[in-house]
């Protein structure tokens, strides 16, 4: 039977205080990790422990930290993207209003080991409430010594901030991010040079997603091993999901990694609603590629879902029925995309632009006999030529729905309307 470890606290009122966070065990990681092992060493933990990014990509959390050059002289940096935009994932959120204080000893952990003296949470500005409990957790830590000056009497000093975005989804790439917290538009950069090599003022640093950082203290408290021997091998831990859509009981769950997605809907969040068959599942937020029902036996971790033609990516596990037009749903999607992008590549700007010109008219019963295949032409103009992974995301999902559901958008442009209406 697995037991909660990220939301293990979730039920207990006071759960964002910093008294009830150190009665089950708060901030033990921290002292284990300032007392008993070297930077390198926590580093090496966490290799071990083969933890992998929680923010989409799955890149192995210890490497990155890794390549941090060593030599003194610049700066480092610690940034945790707490930007959140992926529509369908909240649960950053969750661990940010209910929980902050794995999220503070998360990052202090991960600051000493970088060897950062300084670091930014960039949260999206609509998380007023998460705005809030971070920074009075974040306050309660420093007056308790686990933030600051020679924190524990080990001669590390550490200092958080929060930075407010302002509602735009490309700050949560993660040089956009960087940009957007040096006072600049935010647009992606190119890579490399990655972030951890030159990222904010041009200095090493790390950008971790909230739900990453958060697995830190656990692994320094409970260790590697245990980390490692929860979900598949090569994607271990636990893992937050987000259910939503036509489903009986959406919300977050907290489950090993790599369940298979079909018990995730079907028997954690209660299957279809009354009367209704299960379509297609998106398993990874609107930049993760549809599954058709026949593949709900896909295992929800980085590998098996790349696999399946998808990916994991911020786990916003969104649920669509027998009753929703697919044609609807992407162009939805596709609309979302466009609106966010931020224009500075020509593939994303003007290729999303023509996309939601073609689907809107296919959609509203105006569809052209020809206008698939250049659907399909668009996608593979954009795919593989755009700066950042934005245009990729559009593109391969739009080319999944027109795998697996072209009988829909042909039906669309035959009948001249909707046959879902
Ligand atoms: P990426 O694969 O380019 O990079 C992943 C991370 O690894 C980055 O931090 C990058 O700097 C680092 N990295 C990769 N190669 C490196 C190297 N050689 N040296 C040093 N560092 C290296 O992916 P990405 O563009 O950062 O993220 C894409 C993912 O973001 C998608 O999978 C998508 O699911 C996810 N996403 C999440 C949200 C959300 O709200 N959580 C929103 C949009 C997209």
């Amino acid at each position: 039977m697995f037991e909660p470890v990220l939301l293990k606290n979730l039920d207990r009122p006071d759960a964002h205080r910093l008294a009830a966070y150190e009665a089950t065990g708060g901030y033990r990681g921290l002292a284990r990790a300032l007392k008993e092992h070297t930077p390198d060493e926590v580093i090496g933990i966490v290799k071990a422990a083969n933890l992998r990014g929680r923010g989409g990509a799955g890149f192995p959390t210890g490497m990155k930290w890794g390549f941090v050059p060593k030599a003194p002289g610049r700066p480092k940096y610690l940034c945790c993207n707490a930007d959140e935009g992926e529509p369908g994932t909240f649960k950053d959120r969750i661990i940010m209003e209910r929980d902050p204080h794995q999220l503070i000893e998360g990052m202090a952990i991960s600051a000493y080991a970088i060897g950062a003296a300084t670091a930014y949470v960039y949260i999206r500005g609509e998380y007023v409430k998460a705005i809030r409990t971070l920074g009075a957790a974040i306050g309660e830590a420093r007056d308790k010594g686990y933030l600051g000056q020679n924190i524990l009497g080990s001669g590390f000093d550490f200092e958080m901030h929060i930075h407010e975005g302002a509602g735009a989804y490309i700050c949560g790439e993660e040089t956009a991010m960087l940009d957007s917290l040096e006072g600049k538009r935010a647009q992606p950069r190119l890579k490399p040079p990655f972030p951890a090599v030159e990222g904010l003022y041009a200095s090493p640093t790390v950008v971790n997603n909230v739900e990453t950082l958060a697995c830190v203290p656990h692994i320094l408290t409970r260790g590697d091993d245990w980390f490692r021997d929860i979900g598949p091998e090569k994607s271990p831990g636990p893992k937050l999901y987000c259910l939503s859509g036509q489903v009986r009981k959406p919300g977050l769950y907290e489950l090993p990694m790599g369940i298979s997605l079909g018990e995730l809907v079907e028997e954690h969040a209660g299957g279809p609603l009354s009367g209704r068959r299960i379509k297609a599942v998106i398993p990874g937020g609107v930049s993760a590629p549809v599954i058709p029902a026949e593949g709900l036996g896909v295992a929800m971790d980085f590998d098996s879902l790349a696999a399946a033609g998808s990916m994991l990516g911020s786990a916003g596990v969104i649920v669509i029925d027998d009753s929703t037009c697919m044609v609807k749903v992407a162009t939805r999607i596709i609309e979302f995309f466009h609106h966010e992008s931020c224009g500075k590549c020509t593939p994303c700007r003007e290729g999303l632009n023509w996309v939601v010109k073609v689907l809107r008219r296919i959609e509203a019963g105006r569809g052209a006999p020809d206008d698939l295949d250049q659907l399909r032409d668009l996608c593979k103009g954009i795919f593989g030529n755009t700066f950042c992974a934005l245009g990729d995301g559009a593109a391969m999902g739009l080319r999944a729905a027109l795998e697996h559901y072209g009988d829909e958008f042909a039906a669309h442009i035959d009948r001249q309307k909707c046959p879902f209406h």
